[in-house]
């Protein structure tokens, strides 16, 4: 019996404003617990919330980005729980009327396939505060800073159908978010959190299974296992005769499985209704028109121009594309290298990425820069240095020795197209090797990488790849 996953993911982006949805109080990240919460944040009573014009307005923008509708009248509403983190006892929330409506994004699946994923809504909240565990012994401490810090919480359709598209589409949300500057999208911190809805049924059943939801999981690695877990976990449950009873489950990335949190009859009946502090939020075309005015282009239809104008893989142009610095350090990288798209590609996905990755530098801390990295491609497509020159080179200018030409002539790295010396040296190498010269003269072709290894090194690496080959080919022929 072959089973179908279904996978529906709810998002929560942390809004990058400098103060709280509601208050003056600053958002910065890592300060000392409870320097950060304003009386509106701890809400003391009497004080009023007065609502954040750029949160506003990033959440206009994701949904102009998704082609959703924004809706041009949507109400706040209390959220009520009972919790330490939570000071108001209620979380200001949107309900019945979402700032963002249906929209949809696109994912590029492993295949090189696309596949449309519906977005059921996103809706601005103010997020809560935060319970430490350590450092407390028997107690728990509680940390209110990020209390009213904005979140857009987005909800996508049970549209997904196995791990891999629930991460693609997560990835794709997560490259939005931070092309459109409106979420750092930093995990370790939590600016960017996903809960997973996660349910089986069998092939072909048009009915859903009973889901669980997979709270709070903070790596798309994460995320990918424990989706997978509580698939083959479900799946077990069915096939030995069970039902999949509907609650929240946490992962546990240690013993990687997920944990009953509470059933379905435990679940919080939040009681919500209007926020009375809080007038409707109105968004007028003109405030409409504004957003969409200052969006940049988005990643989908930056890839595909990268396809066509830099005649990259779809694959390539996916990766390149995954950041808006990272494809602003590529297009900058390709002006400087006469428009050697493929190759400057190559390099910003190859060395470039091995050495920030080592280093754990972000792309626009690269010592390497875009002009530089474009010199050296031009060196190496007009044939100054061969490509394995070029790695040493690269090297070098990541260590500060400056631009490639300056490089190449402290070291001395031109390349060789002296034909005299590239013979000099394949007369010494057949020379010292008669019994491979005589093997390859009878045929034992493979031989032949033998030959060209020796003469390279006897170059130093710096013969033309292709003259040697070339010239080698020649005196070794019987
Ligand atoms: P709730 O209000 O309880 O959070 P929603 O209807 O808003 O429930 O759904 C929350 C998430 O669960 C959405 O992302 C949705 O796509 C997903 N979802 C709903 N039903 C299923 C299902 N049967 N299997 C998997 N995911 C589901
Ligand atoms: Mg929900």
């Amino acid at each position: 019996m072959s089973w179908e996953p279904v996978i529906g993911l709810e998002i929560h982006a942390q809004l990058q404003t400098k103060s709280k949805i509601f208050s003056g109080a600053s958002t910065a990240f890592g300060s000392e617990p409870n320097t950060q919460a304003c009386i509106i944040d701890l809400g003391m009573p009497g004080v009023l919330p007065v609502l954040n014009r750029e949160a506003v307005r990033m959440a206009i923008a994701f949904g102009l980005a998704i082609g959703a509708r924004v809706a041009p009248r949507s109400i706040f509403a209390r959220k009520n729980y009972f919790y330490p983190d939570l000071p108001k006892g209620y979380q200001i929330s949107q309900y019945e009327i979402p700032i963002v409506g249906k929209g949809s994004v696109r994912i590029l699946l492993d295949d090189g396939t696309v596949k449309e994923i519906g977005v059921t809504r996103a809706h601005l909240e103010e997020d809560a505060g935060k319970s430490l565990h350590e450092d407390f012994h028997g107690m728990s401490g509680i940390d209110l800073n990020r209390a009213g810090t904005p979140l857009l919480e987005i909800v996508s359709e049970p549209d997904m159908r196995s791990a891999k598209e629930a991460i693609a589409y997560m990835k794709t949300i997560h490259a939005l978010v931070r092309y459109l500057r409106i979420c750092d999208g930093n995990m370790q911190e939590g600016s960017f959190r996903c809960d997973a809805n996660v349910s089986v049924r069998r092939r072909g059943d048009p009915i859903f299974g009973t889901r669980c939801e997979i709270k709070n999981v903070n790596s798309f690695r994460f995320v990918e296992r424990a989706i997978n877990f509580e698939i083959e976990r479900q799946i077990d449950v069915i096939e030995s005769g069970g039902r999949v009873d509907q609650e929240t489950r946490l992962y546990d990335p240690d013993g990687n499985e997920t944990r009953t949190m509470r059933s379905k009859e435990e679940a919080n009946d939040y009681r919500y209704f209007p926020d009375p502090d809080l007038l409707p939020v109105v968004v007028d075309d003109a405030l409409v028109a504004a957003v969409r005015e200052s969006l940049p282009e988005l990643p989908e239809a930056r890839r595909e121009r990268f396809m066509a104008q830099y005649a990259l893989s779809a694959y390539d142009a996916g990766v390149l594309t995954a950041g808006r610095e990272l494809a602003d350090y590529y297009e900058s990288t390709v002006a400087a290298a006469n428009g050697e798209g493929k190759l400057a590609a190559n390099w910003v996905m190859g060395d470039l990425a091995a050495f920030l990755n080592r280093e754990g530098r972000e792309i626009t801390d690269s010592p390497v820069t875009p002009a530089m990295l474009g010199a050296l491609v031009n060196r190496i497509a007009d044939q100054t240095i061969s490509g394995t020159i070029a790695k040493k080179v690269f090297e070098l200018m990541w260590n500060g020795e400056g631009d490639p030409d300056a490089v190449i002539a402290r070291h001395g790295l031109k390349q060789v197209t002296d034909t005299g010396a590239i013979e000099k040296a394949i007369a010494e190498v057949m020379a010292a090797n008669p019994q491979q010269l005589a093997q390859y003269r009878s045929g034992k072709d493979k031989l032949f990488g033998f030959f060209v290894g020796q003469v390279m090194r006897k170059m130093q690496g710096k013969a033309s790849p292709e003259q040697l080959n070339a010239l080698l080919r020649d005196k070794l022929a019987p």
